[in-house]
């Protein structure tokens, strides 16, 4: 391996930068030149490839976003674009890439080590929701900010004795839920994975907890459920409580990433370029049981993850 590519694509997550750091220094680091490519698959068909210097990713390890940005790509889920990606890769002397991104990405990195470029994984988003990977780059940074955010919005939901309905990411995986609910002490979680709420219920445990002298009512609601502000309209109609919705949004994916994010996605990242420069293709970087290691892409893609039961059930009893 001569030279390597790196880009990033999906949804981008704080730790990013930290892992795109982490994947130029150690390949120059091993006598292998860098590639950037803008914005994804997106950008690598556009051929927006640029030289890399070890010096090209200063400052950067404190920044959350992506400074390669990140797009997503249409064209590249089909045979032709991923075989104009190939061509493109080798007419720039590409011979491996690391993409880092959530499970869609792999499948562009399947597909591009299938046409003869070698490529390597790195778990990047907000969501956690990568099977092979007990850790995603930029989970931790975006469920501490949320968990800020809530933090705040309770405070005042309590001053004035009102329920609040907090939306927060993951729309097809709960893990932000789940945490942001048992790190800020919520009274209701709702969580993708588990559409066993009942609106009843809630409304009932409302009630109960105000005749038991609760002064507020914190229910953390994943994206993947959605429609908080209607359901706080029949809340409180319901209740009498006065109920509000707040929806977190795109300030959980921003922000400084947090210690444990630039300190994981810098191992994984120079971990994705020894694979790499090892000669290695169509690996994932992940961290399970306690161990930085590497997974063949189609194992990692065909394992399954859930809300762990045990976790579901104390997040639903520490509130009482
Ligand atoms: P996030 O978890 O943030 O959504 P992701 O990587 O899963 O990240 P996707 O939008 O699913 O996000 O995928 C990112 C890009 O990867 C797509 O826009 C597309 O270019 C490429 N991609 C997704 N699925 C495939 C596929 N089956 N084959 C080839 N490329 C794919």
């Amino acid at each position: 391996i001569k030279t390597i590519g790196i880009l990033t694509s999906g949804g981008d997550a704080p730790g990013m930068n930290a892992a795109i750091r982490a994947v130029v220094r150690k390949a120059i680091t091993n006598g292998v030149n860098v590639k950037g490519i803008k914005r994804g698959y997106q950008g690598l068909l556009n051929e927006e490839i640029v030289d890399m210097q070890a010096r090209s990713v200063s400052d950067i390890i404190q920044r959350g976003g992506t400074i390669l940005g990140t797009a997503r790509c249409q064209e590249f889920k089909t045979e032709a674009g991923q075989q104009k990606g190939a061509d493109i890769c080798r007419k720039h002397g590409i011979d491996g890439l690391v993409v880092i991104g959530g499970d869609g990405s792999y499948q562009g990195a399947q597909a591009l080590s299938r046409h003869g470029i070698n490529t390597i994984g790195l778990p990047g988003t907000i969501d956690l929701d990568i099977a092979c990977t007990d850790y995603t780059i930029g989970f931790d940074t975006a469920v501490n900010t949320a968990m800020q955010a809530i933090d705040k919005v309770r405070d005042t939901s309590s001053s004035h004795e009102r329920c609040s309905i907090i939306e927060v990411m993951g729309r097809n995986a709960g893990y932000i839920a789940l945490w942001c609910g048992v790190a800020n002490g919520a009274e209701d979680i709702l969580l993708p994975e588990k559409y066993d709420y009942n609106e009843q219920n809630i409304i009932n445990n409302i009630i109960n907890n105000r005749k038991r002298g609760k002064t507020h009512h914190l229910i953390i609601n994943a994206e993947g459920i959605g429609h908080s502000t209607s359901m706080a309209r029949r809340i409180e109609a319901a209740t009498g409580v006065e109920t509000r919705a707040t929806i977190l949004g795109y300030m959980q994916r921003g922000g400084s990433p947090t210690c444990k994010d630039r300190y994981y996605a810098s191992i994984m990242g120079c971990l994705a370029a020894d694979i790499l420069c090892e000669g290695k293709t169509n690996r994932v970087v992940g961290y399970r049981h306690g161990e930085f290691k590497d997974f063949d892409i189609e194992e990692a893609l065909a394992m399954q993850k859930d809300i762990p039961e045990y976790e579901y059930k104390i997040s639903k009893l520490l509130a009482v």
